[in-house]
């Protein structure tokens, strides 16, 4: 089923939205994902979707809106010893379900 949405530039077929542009049709699709799950209707988790692990906080840039480009901050700077980081993924391999995404930096 074909359906004029606006006078010129959008159709709707089979449920899905394309746009013309410059002579060629686009599908328009939802930037987030259709089959996400909501977190108010898993609260509470028994696993975390993501964990960060600040490896490290050291940098050698300055970028002037970080903390890191003023002279006296005083945020720790320092790495994670290799005994902490291994007790962070032995704790994490207990979680019932895997975890999507565990980042290493943060600060640094
Ligand atoms: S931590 Fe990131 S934002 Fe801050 S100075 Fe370093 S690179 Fe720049």
């Amino acid at each position: 089923m074909i359906a004029q949405l606006s006078q010129d530039k959008c159709v709707k077929l089979n449920e899905r939205i394309y746009m013309e542009s410059g002579g060629k049709m686009a599908e328009i699709k939802y930037w987030r994902e259709e089959n996400r799950t909501y977190l108010k209707d898993v609260i509470p988790l028994d696993t975390p979707y993501n964990i960060g692990i600040e490896v490290s906080s050291l940098c050698n840039t300055r970028c002037v809106y970080c903390a890191h480009s003023q002279r006296d901050h005083g945020v720790y700077e320092g790495n994670m010893t290799m005994e902490l980081f291994k007790r962070i993924v032995e704790e994490i391999h207990r979680f019932p379900r895997k975890i999507r995404l565990i980042e290493t930096y943060s600060f640094g």
